[in-house]
């Protein structure tokens, strides 16, 4: 990115950098420190590849008339796997697998993220767990799948997975981008506001919602950036990244 995309992204997302003359002074560094602060990145003012991300996943991005059709803002999840249906909550998972979706996985979630990634459909639509005492749902999250849509990332899988050595499929940066991408538009489709009881991952289930799990731990961390080392922190990374997309 030039410096005068940079200034022009920045004041497209409602960062104030300055005058936007391709020189970067302190009003343009500032409003680089509020983006990053704002994307959970690192604060240091520099456009490093992990600020490049967040800017590339923002906003479409005014950077040039002649800029391809394809928008990061554009909508992944086909309109016909959300069916009108009265949900209240998203809760996000990993698969403790592979970095494929199996039959088992399908079953559990009503979408999941590969390894490619690409949004796979799980067998269950989203509106069979409208109400689910008995019966065939997703049953993603125990005693808590009422109302609940249940999105995982296929990853985290093998032996001796635990928070220090994250096996042989850790998570892709690029699958958690789509998976915020893929919250934000359930979120927007079936109004679910974006609040620490109804965006949630499930490592947050039991202390958010009080209702107990079996030590689930998914997800407490982030592979491809380690700072996030607990359930709030990547929760709250999780619900602000799918805020800014709304
Ligand atoms: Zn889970």
């Amino acid at each position: 990115m030039t410096i005068l995309e940079i200034q022009r992204q920045l004041a497209a997302l409602g960062f104030d950098p300055g005058p936007i003359d391709g020189v970067i002074g302190p009003r343009t560094r500032a409003a680089i420190r509020a983006f990053q602060a704002s994307r959970g990145l690192l604060v240091d003012g520099i456009v490093g590849p992990q600020t490049r991300a967040a800017f590339a996943a923002a906003a479409p991005a005014p950077v040039a008339p002649s800029a391809p059709s394809s928008s990061p803002a554009a909508s992944i999840v086909p309109a016909a796997w959300m069916p009108r249906a009265a949900m209240r909550r998203v809760h996000l998972h990993w698969t403790a697998g592979a970095y494929n979706a199996n039959g088992l996985d399908q079953n559990a979630y009503h979408l999941l993220i590969d390894g490619t990634p690409k949004l796979v459909r799980g067998k269950w639509p989203i509106s069979a767990n409208v109400n689910c005492p008995r019966g065939a749902y997703a049953a993603h999250t125990l005693n808590a799948n009422t109302g609940a849509i249940g999105v995982s990332i296929c990853c985290m899988g093998g032996p001796g997975v635990t928070m220090a050595s994250h096996g042989k499929y850790p998570m892709k940066r690029e699958q958690w981008e789509m998976a915020v991408q893929a919250v934000a538009e359930l979120c927007r489709f079936y109004a679910i506001p974006v609040t620490d009881k109804a965006v949630l991952t499930h490592a947050e289930v039991q202390p958010n919602l009080g209702v107990r799990q079996n030590g689930k731990w998914d997800i407490a961390t982030l592979s491809f950036d380690r700072s996030f080392d607990t359930a709030r922190k990547v929760g709250d990374r999780l619900r602000r990244e799918v805020a800014a997309r709304l």
